[in-house]
């Protein structure tokens, strides 16, 4: 098969796709096949775009299933997507691959179709690409959102005192890398998106959790900071973070392999989550846990947002860090216990 049949079998067919958004039904829509594809936002919304490169060997190993790999190219690309609160409406797939496998691109095409299925979200260009022999596939995936005007949720409209939440269970992903076995978050993330268009009415500020919670509430932290043009910190309790541990580290501390604090810290450092980070008025609590009965997802509340004058009491405060942890017991850990930042590239 050479690139345009490729383009034709695997990517153009619109009977993998069967419920785009109405404005595709359209006249003025242009979709696969032209030199670029042309469409009309819905009136009255804000169109919300996010790319994200994976690469084997840093993103996906290649002993992964086609499956699941297609599908979780597409999926942190909506998590992006759902932590702005927005609604998926399409994508673009740029594939570079060093060889031709059609059975593994019938998987690939299953997982990422299957999720862009499920969430709405319409295939509507993208380039195809094969490298030179034994060098790494990487895809490229541009999605784009609508969300309502003006409504977007941002990293940098956290305030002082709100409580801060976090999606689901931590630590999973990080422990399934480490120990070299599967997990099926690892391999299958569930982009937040419904939560997160809840959210919009909730939340001063959200994030996906993607390098791990201790730095992407960093983010946060820094995001709002410049914003409020002054320093503000997030005291976080492990005591609260036990109780959303993901099973197989939950396990390690019922085998007595790790204590209950230290899970905690693994917890906060495991990246690939894919849970929403929000921070969210004091006054909300209640809506917030009805939401979590709603949508059957555990919302748990593990701190609150502090200032700079409150942070000071806190014994070990470390102007240089934004978090304060609280161990199990309440009491703060010495920035020597901090626990690791998550996942940088460079
Ligand atoms: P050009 O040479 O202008 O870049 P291409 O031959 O690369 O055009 O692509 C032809 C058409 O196929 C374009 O509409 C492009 O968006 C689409 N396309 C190419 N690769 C993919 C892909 N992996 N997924 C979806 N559409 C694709
Ligand atoms: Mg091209």
């Amino acid at each position: 098969m050479n690139e345009f049949d490729v383009i034709k079998t695997f990517f153009k067919e619109s009977r993998f796709f069967t419920n785009p958004h109405k404005i595709f039904k359209c006249k003025s829509f242009v979709g696969i096949g032209d030199d670029a594809s042309v469409f009309s936002p819905p009136k009255g919304f804000d169109l919300v775009v996010s790319s994200d490169l994976l690469i084997e060997g840093t993103h996906f190993r290649s002993d992964h299933t086609p499956e699941s790999i297609g599908h979780k190219v597409l999926a942190v690309n909506l998590s992006d997507i759902a932590a702005m609160g927005a609604e998926p409406l399409c994508f673009t797939l740029s594939v570079n691959m060093p060889k031709f496998d059609s059975n593994w691109l019938y998987g690939f095409c299953d997982g990422i179709f299957n999720i862009a299925n499920e969430t709405s979200c319409k295939l509507i260009g993208g380039d195809t690409v094969k490298s030179k022999e034994n060098a790494p596939m990487f895809f490229g995936i541009t999605v784009i959102g609508i969300v309502p005007s003006g409504k977007a949720l941002k990293r940098k409209s956290m305030k002082l005192n709100d409580d801060i939440w976090i999606s689901g269970a931590l630590g999973d992903p990080g422990e399934a890398i480490k120990n070299n076995f599967f997990c099926e978050k690892l391999l299958t993330p569930q982009p937040r998106l419904a939560l997160g268009k809840k959210l919009l009415e909730i939340a001063n500020s959200a994030i996906d959790v993607s390098d791990g919670l201790s730095s992407d509430l960093s983010h946060l932290l820094e995001e709002s900071s410049k914003n409020l043009k002054k320093k503000i910190f997030a005291s976080i309790d492990f005591l609260s973070v036990a109780s959303c541990l993901g099973p197989c580290l939950f396990t390690n501390y019922l085998k007595n392999k790790l204590s209950l604090d230290e899970c905690c810290s693994l917890a906060v450092s495991s990246g690939d989550e894919y849970e929403l980070c929000f921070s969210a008025r004091k006054g909300l609590r209640k809506t917030i846990k009805s939401l979590s009965l709603e949508l059957n997802l555990p919302l748990t509340r593990i701190g609150e947002v502090i200032c700079e004058r409150e942070s000071e009491k806190i014994p070990g405060f470390n102007i240089k860090k934004n978090i304060i942890w609280k161990n199990t017991k309440g009491l703060p850990l010495k920035p020597e216990n901090y626990p690791p930042d998550g996942f940088k590239h460079f």
